[in-house]
């Protein structure tokens, strides 16, 4: 018996001497001085010994439980001074350091904007690559070669036949070459041009739109588009459409608004006229129908594209498209 508690006294000193923390002391002092401990048990079982054995038994049981209490004590208090002096020295009351949270960037947003207007007129988005074929990005929207509207639009070659989209137009002819109509898509993202100035960046955003079906007319593009110019600018934005020029589409037509800097009066951002010009758009060029194989005596539809840079500009007053790409966190914060 006698060694018994010698064990218990050897092992429990030295694992109280080991606690480095006071969670560890507790689970230590629950194990030997708890009501379920092992020196509990002990002093629970001293009955049953002999009664010579009894009157040491219990006196070395309650000599050890004190000496464990004791030395519990002691390292509870060393355990609070290395507390004391690991902390020394630092203001626990000042504020932490944090991370700011992230936002989207703001053409990112607008261009969920945009999306979102048109998911709700009942479009699907459409992807298309971003290094293109000459096929897709000129010829199957009636641009052949040597056309001169080939000069309207720098060109990034890659290869001769293979060039980074100068717009999101190759769309079309792709998802017509894979959907019977009725198509009703949009289809936004990078655009390149060998451009670079206040208004141009060598890479920007475009949203592409596209809607065919049996007897679509202008009115139906002329609904469509002042529906979005209306959800997305104002309810109050008047808009005009002004005859254009697109290879692909015929009639073609510019979309203006009335400018949100000064209201129409005329200022430096619509060059006095009162006016700005937001989307091209018109009625797909028949060419372009029978490149991807429908039908055009039962099928017509309407197309347009828009900048997303542009839009972004107009509505949160924006004077230059480089801001976007500058990453100035100041500027980006805003949004
Ligand atoms: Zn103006």
């Amino acid at each position: 018996m006698q060694s018994t508690i010698v064990e218990i006294e050897t092992e429990a000193l030295e694992s109280i001497e080991q606690a480095f923390d006071s969670v560890v002391l507790e689970q230590i002092t629950i194990k030997y001085l708890g009501r379920k401990g092992i020196l509990t048990g002990f002093l629970r079982n001293i009955s049953s010994l002999s009664e010579t054995e009894r009157p040491d038994a219990g006196k070395n049981a309650n000599i050890l439980k004190e000496k464990l209490e004791k030395a519990i004590q002691t390292r509870q208090l060393k355990i609070e001074a290395q507390i004391d002096e690991d902390f020394q020295g630092i203001d626990v009351t000042l504020p932490g350091r944090f991370t700011r949270r992230g936002s989207f960037h703001p053409i990112t947003q607008v261009a969920g904007e945009i999306s979102d207007i048109f998911l709700r007129l009942g479009f699907d988005i459409a992807e298309s690559p971003e290094v293109e074929t000459d096929y897709y990005n000129f010829e199957a929207l009636n641009i052949p070669k040597y056309h001169p509207a080939r000069d309207m639009q720098d060109t990034f070659y890659v290869s001769e036949n293979i060039v980074l989209r100068t717009h999101t137009s190759p769309s079309q002819p792709r998802v017509m070459e894979k959907t019977k109509p009725p198509v009703r898509i949009i289809s936004p993202g990078k655009v390149f041009r060998c451009d670079s100035d206040i208004t141009h960046t060598p890479m920007f955003h475009q949203v592409e739109g596209l809607m065919v079906d049996k007897n679509i007319s202008f009115g139906d593009l002329k609904g469509i588009l002042t529906t979005f110019i209306h959800q997305f600018f104002d309810m109050e934005t008047s808009l005009r459409f002004r005859p254009s020029f697109f290879p692909f589409t015929e009639p073609s037509a510019e979309v203006d608004i009335r400018c949100v800097m000064c209201k129409g009066a005329g200022c430096r951002i619509c060059s006095k006229t009162g006016w700005l010009e937001v989307l091209g758009s018109g009625m797909v060029h028949p060419a372009v129908f029978e490149n991807v194989g429908y039908d055009t005596s039962q099928y017509t539809g309407f197309a347009f594209g828009m900048g997303i840079e542009r839009l972004a500009m107009l509505k949160y007053g924006i004077d230059d498209i480089r801001k976007f790409f500058e990453n100035d966190i100041r500027f980006l914060r805003q949004f």
